[in-house]
């Protein structure tokens, strides 16, 4: 065991028992944020943040159903010849009062707020639609990756509500791929797999994201029915920094290989890099080097320009 605690002074830090309690609470937030078994005095800037981050929650409750939500699309390609085999749905929210936020920062907030099962539910909904249209024009071989929040996998429903959206918009389960990340499997690991073998039954292809930030534990992967292994962005920086430290890469593709796995490197933003990989063997990249997350008329212009 061990305890976070949060300190408030009274007169400083309010006039009134409540206020006192609500900052000491504050403070035992930022003291649980600062890695736990520690102690924190309250600071007006925490005040300010808890503040901002009501607000934003709140709109973020409206945001979908007032339109400010809106998916771009990643194309994944091909390492050794520059096919595009697929997009990864990456969500943006345009807020009228507060601009352009980063899911980095609203991600958080909707799985603090529970807001995380409606929001993860349009996202797939949105993706699917988007997948089935590809299919009418031609292009049902051009796979859609989207993201999964680990709050959502841990819903009883979950695959329930996978299943129907695929009914739903009418599109083929092998057209879709789920992105988890290894902070999923933390909370039950033997739960999560049973979810994950009952979308892979679905037909639906599973990709572990974000591969070395976590645990990276060989049982999961062995455990995991994932098709596709994501390296961070983190490694991929090596390739131009650390040359030492970028022969990892190697070693996690030809490990990922060994157990039949697709390897996506993320966030390839030079030529170097992609040489690099190129060498290692990597199946498949995303990065800035071939496009930005797009919107879907820019995809449909793109696979027309490349096949
Ligand atoms: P992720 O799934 O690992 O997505 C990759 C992130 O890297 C995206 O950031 C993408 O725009 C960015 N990226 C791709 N190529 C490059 C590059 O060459 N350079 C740089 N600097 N960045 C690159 P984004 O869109 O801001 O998303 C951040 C994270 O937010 C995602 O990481 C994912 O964990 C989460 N996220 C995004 N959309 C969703 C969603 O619909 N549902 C859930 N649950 N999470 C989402
Ligand atoms: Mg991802
Ligand atoms: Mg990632």
């Amino acid at each position: 065991m061990s305890a976070s605690a949060g300190i408030a002074i009274y007169p400083d830090d309010g006039d009134t028992a409540e206020e006192i309690f609500k900052n000491a609470d504050s403070a035992m937030y930022a003291a649980k944020k600062a890695g736990k078994n520690c102690w924190r005095f309250y600071e007006a800037a925490m005040q300010r943040e808890a503040y901002e981050k009501m607000v934003l929650t709140n709109s973020l409750r409206y945001a979908i159903n007032r339109g400010e939500m809106l998916l771009h699309y990643q194309p994944q390609v091909v390492v050794a010849d520059g096919t595009v085999v697929g997009f990864e749905a990456l969500l943006r929210w345009d807020s009228p009062e507060y601009g352009s936020i980063p899911p980095t920062s609203f991600v958080p907030l909707a799985e603090q707020s529970g807001l995380i099962h409606s929001m993860g539910h349009w996202v797939l909904h949105e993706a699917c639609r988007f997948a089935r249209h590809l299919d009418d024009i031609g292009r049902g071989d051009v796979r859609i990756a989207v993201n999964v929040s680990p709050y959502q996998l841990a819903a009883d429903d979950f695959v329930d509500s996978v299943s129907a959206i695929l009914s739903e918009t009418g599109v083929e389960a092998s057209q879709m791929e789920l992105e988890i990340t290894e902070t999923a499997l933390l909370v039950s690991l033997d739960d999560s797999i049973r979810k994950l073998n009952e979308l892979r039954a679905l037909g639906i292809r599973l990709s572990l994201d974000d591969f070395g930030t976590g645990y990276s534990s060989l049982t999961y992967l062995q455990r995991l029915p994932a098709k596709t292994l994501k390296i961070d962005k983190s490694f991929i920086d090596m390739i131009l920094t650390d040359e030492d430290q970028r022969a990892i890469i190697g070693s996690i593709v030809d490990m990922a290989h060994i157990m039949k796995m697709t390897v996506v490197a993320e966030g390839v933003e030079t030529e170097q890099q992609l040489d690099y990989l190129r060498r290692c063997r990597c199946d498949l990249f995303q990065g800035y080097i071939v496009s930005r997350p797009v919107t879907e008329k820019e995809v449909i212009r793109f696979l027309s320009n490349r096949g």
